[in-house]
């Protein structure tokens, strides 16, 4: 047995995960804090899965987040679901407890209204019904996140109507469902408007969208963040919207981990989205 102190350390499990922003946002805060620690991509198969995670812990693991394509499956593997994770269907966040339990979390849904409440001070999300476009794993975040907060209606549209449909019969009647083909026509009205559909990262079509019931002053924003600012922002922005770029909900999803983790709440400013962009 020794008794020197173990370096802790996270990483972001995923297949294929040499993409990912997380190592860098993770390794910035390390580094500001002085905190000696690691946090490493970690490339898991999903048939390796299960052993990995039995086996991370005794590595010196003490949590790890969890992205594509994983993140409903480590809810089975986990030994305590929160709520919200539950609700959502899918976990984000893991914390390798002391006494050899997994706990499994959702911080995605915290980490965009976060990013709403820093960059758009004075959006009221009691003030109108939102319009959400997409109903992917990364909305239903959104949309238990925005009935959270206390959004009256959550107008959804996706391409394939059915999976918007179960978001009404998982989240309640709050949620009305419209047609891809008209779903300009929920901007009547919005006081927030929300692209969580992949179009409109680097190498997809953009998503568009008739903005002309867009009132000037909603709150338009886009999770996907690379560009930053994307197609539908830049249009929404010339329309008149106050206008939120999706980098902000990565940052403040891994600022909840990174405390559990490594015991410090890192601080979400420009220098750490400068350090995530840079990399
Ligand atoms: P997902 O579960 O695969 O869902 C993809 C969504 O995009 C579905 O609604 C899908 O509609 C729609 N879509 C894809 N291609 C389309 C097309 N050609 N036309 C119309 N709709 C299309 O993915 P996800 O995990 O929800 O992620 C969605 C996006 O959010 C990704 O770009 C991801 O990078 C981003 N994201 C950002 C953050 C952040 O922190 N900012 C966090 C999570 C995810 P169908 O159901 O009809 O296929």
């Amino acid at each position: 047995m020794t008794d020197h102190p173990r370096i802790p350390l996270a990483g972001v499990i995923g297949s294929p995960i040499a993409h990912s922003r997380s190592p860098a946002l993770h390794g910035f805060w390390l580094k500001r804090y002085g905190i000696k620690g690691h946090y490493v991509p970690l490339d898991i198969a999903q048939a390796d899965l299960a052993e990995a995670l039995r086996m991370l812990p005794k590595m010196g693991f003490v949590g790890a987040n969890v992205t594509i394509p994983h993140k409903e499956t480590v809810l089975r593997l986990a030994d305590v679901v929160t709520d919200r994770a539950a609700l959502i269907g899918a976990a984000n966040t893991l914390i390798f407890r002391k006494d050899g339990k997994i706990h499994a979390d959702n911080t995605d849904g915290a980490g965009f209204i976060a990013n709403l409440r820093q960059h758009a001070p004075n959006w009221n999300p009691q003030a109108g019904p939102a319009a959400v476009f997409g109903a992917g794993g990364a909305a239903r975040a959104v949309v238990a996140a925005l009935i959270e907060v206390g959004v009256p209606e959550i107008r959804l549209a996706n391409r394939t109507r059915t999976r918007a449909e179960v978001f009404r019969s998982d989240f309640g009647a709050k949620v009305t469902v419209h047609d891809w083909i008209h779903a300009g026509d929920m901007l009547e009205g919005a006081a927030t408007v929300v692209n969580t559909t992949a179009l409109g990262m680097t190498g997809k079509p953009d998503f568009r969208i008739p903005l002309d019931a867009l009132a000037p002053g909603t709150l338009a924003t886009d999770i996907v963040y690379t560009p930053l600012k994307t197609q539908f922002l830049i249009e929404a922005e010339e329309a008149g919207a106050t206008v939120v770029d999706g980098l902000g909900m990565l940052l403040h999803q891994a600022a909840p981990g990174f405390e559990r983790w490594f015991g410090q709440r890192p601080e979400v400013d420009e220098a750490t989205r400068k350090a995530v962009l840079g990399a």
